[in-house]
């Protein structure tokens, strides 16, 4: 899953950024709204998370300028205020979910799952699974047959995007996109590198791989 997070405060931005990272999200962060949008509207994005008061555009016009625009993204605004009205107002200008600061970090996880899990992008279930292959998006375990098998945070939401694709050909543009951050270097190795770990760690004994490369086009994960 890649987010974008646009919050002007640092302190709050970097506590938010570390969070996502170490539950294997990919984000990326603007410091204002003007950069938000350069960032929403030049790149894919599953999930957005936008303050309130922000310089240059607020996350409330922010918002509305990406429902105009008609971008596929989960919104979720974060404000200081709590007012029933400013409520309306922020789910008036297309957000899906808003949320109050101070906020714990467990709170924030479990509004971008619900979020996750709107017919957007995806269909979204707790867990998701191919033959013997299942993977919980809460406990954030794999299990292969009947062994648990431990994966980095990076090669977990690599598995998880493609079992929410089980069956399809993905490209590498789509994994880069949807697993990794704007740093990502395009002309590197490096999706093709954690395709062979994840085999490595998934396939236990099996002859053909569950993850196929199709040639030319990038990866299926084989449907069983
Ligand atoms: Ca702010």
């Amino acid at each position: 899953m890649r987010v974008l997070l646009v919050e002007d405060e640092k302190k709050m931005a970097s506590f938010i950024i570390r969070g996502l990272k170490e539950e294997g999200y990919a984000v990326d962060a603007a410091l204002d709204g003007e950069q938000g949008w350069e960032y929403v509207s030049s790149n894919e994005y599953d999930l957005a998370i936008l303050d309130w008061m922000l310089p240059k555009i607020s996350g409330l016009d922010l918002c509305r300028k990406i429902r105009e625009a008609g971008i596929q993204v989960g919104i979720l605004i974060l404000t200081a205020r709590d007012a029933v009205e400013d409520r309306i107002k922020g789910l008036d200008s297309g957000a899906d979910d808003y949320l109050t600061k101070p906020f714990s970090f467990d709170e924030l996880l479990a509004r971008l799952r619900a979020l996750t899990r709107r017919p957007r992008s995806f269909q979204e279930e707790r867990e998701l699974s191919s033959g013997d292959l299942a993977i919980d998006l809460m406990t954030r375990k794999v299990i292969v047959g009947a062994e648990e098998v431990t994966l980095s945070q990076k090669e977990f939401s690599l598995l998880e995007f493609l079992l929410r694709r089980k069956g399809e050909v993905v490209s590498r543009t789509e994994i880069a996109e949807h697993v990794w951050d704007i740093h990502f270097d395009p002309m590197s190795n490096t999706i093709d590198v954690f395709i062979n770990f994840l085999r490595k760690k998934i396939d236990g004994t099996r002859k053909k791989s569950r993850i196929e490369t199709v040639r030319g086009s990038g990866y299926r994960l084989i449907e069983e």
